[in-house]
């Protein structure tokens, strides 16, 4: 069972065009969520992920876009684009939104669970061992899974750590940052893992690639992916909406 793992796509249907076009044969595909929110083609790429038929847990983004919070929380920026946002979905692209699952959840095969931010709450950031750490106990409570793909932080790569040991960073390695590349990491008997595929739309690690992974639950293997997609074009869509000019400068430094 092969999964193609998605996440924080931020409505930029040129990375998701990339990556689509770039992945390797899958049974099935994850969503970690944010579909929507920053980018400048909500219903492109909520229409593409709708057709995908695949597993899908919301982000905090696809909440305020559909409307079914406030987003008093965000900043100025990410607030401005879910308005927009708003303004621009189909009522049918809004709905879908508004009904996707919170996390976690239990794909049917794969033994792994889906979230957006992590398994105690949809909202909180995994940037750190510490707070890797601190997933413990509500991991053994899933068991049989021993892997969580999480998303929201738009970095790749994630944390692992045998049983009770001290967790440690996990990042693929790459060798240039202009071209297609993949990193393999082999899951390990007795290992937990927590795993980032990175962000498709809108990555903050300093690299402007769109970013995915593949879960092979046979094998057990992780394989990151990054691929070059058009940005230049996904910044003028962005300046042609009239969105937030950072939304568009970003993209291309990657964070
Ligand atoms: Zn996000």
């Amino acid at each position: 069972m092969r999964a193609l793992v998605l996440s924080d796509i931020h409505a930029n249907i040129d990375a998701l065009d990339a990556v689509m076009a770039s992945a390797p044969p899958h049974d099935a595909v994850w969503n970690l969520g944010d579909i929507a929110g920053y980018g400048a083609t909500p219903n492109a790429v909520v229409d593409q992920v709708r057709a995908m038929h695949g597993v899908v847990v919301r982000g905090n983004h696809d909440r305020v876009c559909s409307g079914l919070e406030s987003g008093g929380n965000f900043n100025p920026i990410a607030l401005a684009a879910a308005r927009w946002t708003q303004t621009q979905l189909t009522p049918e692209n809004q709905l879908w939104l508004r009904e996707l699952a919170k996390g976690p959840v239990s794909p049917k095969e794969g033994r792994a669970l889906c979230v957006h931010g992590s398994l105690r709450h949809e909202d909180e950031y995994l940037l750190s061992t510490q707070e890797a750490a601190q997933q413990l106990p509500a991991l053994e409570n899933s068991s049989p899974a021993r892997l969580v793909f999480f998303g929201h932080t738009h970095i790749q790569g994630g944390f692992f750590a045998e049983g009770n040991q001290p967790w440690k960073t996990l990042r693929p390695q790459y060798h240039d940052h202009d071209t297609a590349e993949a990193f393999a990491v082999d899951l390990r008997e007795g290992e937990n893992y927590l795993i980032n595929p990175g962000s498709i739309g809108q990555p903050r690690d300093h690299d402007w690639r769109a970013a995915f992974a593949l879960y092979d639950a046979d094998a057990p293997r992780v394989v990151f992916h990054r691929v070059p997609y058009d940005v230049r074009l996904a910044q003028m869509r962005i300046q042609r909406a009239g969105l937030p000019e950072k939304l568009g400068s970003r993209l291309r430094v990657g964070r």
